[in-house]
């Protein structure tokens, strides 16, 4: 079976992370700052701060900007629910604006419609590792407002030549093992703001500005020596792991381009995508790609739906009051998606194997 992930863990991880246990150094200690000098150093900002995952990482982001109760922020419906669960961490309120159908990130006109008098932030995520669409930035600027960047899938990625980390105001990342680099579970809030670095590293450290003086509401978000001693050695890989990412897409482009019925990833002019996911579109619908996805899998090519429901038609969103077709992109993305392996460990024999399968499933179910 052809995963669709695969954490690369070598002798070099273990090596860091026994050294790491043989320092009797185990919580946040000198490997978490070198990491976090590193990780800055990747996303050309001034500050990055080492935090336990990228939820803590956004909603560390949250926090350092003063969001609370009865602020709004406006963010994508077509997401993993971190990213706004973040925001209510904050007891904020969510607003959600439709995405723009070929890169799946938010469409500035939707968030230009979306921003009201309480709109305190942008939350933009860099969905599938692209980032997100610069006309953003210029929209952010005009109201005056901070863009917060969910680069959790993004790490490497960059947009006219800036990093993604470097394109907000505040960035979040995360090392979940399937994420583009990995310390098991992990994450990274990168500025360049000396104060909301400030207030980032206190309220990951129970709200401390010196040892037992408590200046504000804190959590223990911290990273352990053992993960960034695994991140720094993951750090010195990612460029040729997501070269290699690049390389796959190009080869499962190269394979299914021409193929009625589906719609290939695209990277926008200026835009680095880093390919955490490919995502393709089987446009005839959700019943013809759940079929093309059981054949897949029956023929040892695992692939996955993200995202099968936009977050305001869950549960867990009802009390926002949005109802079917409020976001008809979000929706008809839902329907139609499904990422294929793309990840840096396929060899050519695995592209070959899931671009003909793929065909295969088109000719058998479509
Ligand atoms: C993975 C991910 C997160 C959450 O990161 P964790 O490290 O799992 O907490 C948030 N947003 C997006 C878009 C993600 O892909």
């Amino acid at each position: 079976m052809i995963p669709l992930a695969r954490p690369l863990i070598g002798a070099r991880e273990r090596a860091a992370v026994l050294d790491v246990l043989d320092s009797g150094q185990l919580a946040q200690g000198p490997r978490v700052a070198t990491f976090e000098h590193a990780f800055a150093t990747l996303c050309g900002v001034q500050h990055a701060v080492a935090v336990s995952s990228g939820t803590a990482a956004l909603h560390t982001a949250l926090a350092a900007l003063g969001i609370g109760p009865g602020d709004e922020v406006v963010t994508t419906p077509f997401t993993f629910v971190a990213t706004a669960n973040a925001i209510l961490m904050q007891g904020a309120t969510p607003r959600f604006a439709d995405i723009e159908p070929e890169t799946f990130t938010l469409d500035p006109a939707a968030v230009e419609q979306a921003i009201t008098a309480r709109t305190k932030a942008i939350l933009a995520v860099d969905l599938f590792g692209h980032p997100y669409l610069r006309e953003l930035d210029e929209l952010a600027q005009r109201h005056g407002i901070p863009l917060i960047e969910d680069a959790c899938q993004a790490v490497g990625a960059h947009r006219d030549g800036v990093p993604a980390g470097a394109l907000g105001t505040l960035a979040a990342f995360s090392f979940y093992a399937t994420k583009n680099m990995t310390t098991g579970e992990g994450g990274m809030l990168t500025t360049s703001d000396e104060q909301l670095a400030d207030r980032a590293r206190r309220f990951r450290h129970h709200g401390q500005s010196a040892r037992y003086t408590y200046e504000s509401m804190g959590y223990n978000y911290r990273m352990t020596d053992l993960q960034a001693a695994l991140g720094l050695v993951q750090l010195e890989q990612l460029s040729a792991w997501n070269e290699q990412r690049r390389t796959n897409a190009r080869a499962l482009t190269a394979a299914l381009s021409g193929l009625p019925g589906i719609v290939l990833p695209r990277e926008r002019e200026g835009a680095r995508h880093v390919y955490h996911q490919y995502t393709i579109r089987v446009t005839a619908g959700q019943a013809i790609r759940d079929a093309i996805q059981r054949y897949l899998a029956e023929h040892g090519v695992t692939t996955a739906v993200f995202y099968p429901r936009p977050l305001h038609l869950q549960p867990h969103f009802v009390s926002l009051g949005y109802q079917e077709g409020a976001f008809p992109e979000a929706e008809r993305a839902a329907q139609e998606v499904l990422s294929l392996p793309v990840h840096p460990a396929l060899t050519p024999d695995d592209l070959h194997t899931i671009t003909s399968v793929f065909r295969q499933a088109m000719e058998e179910c479509a």
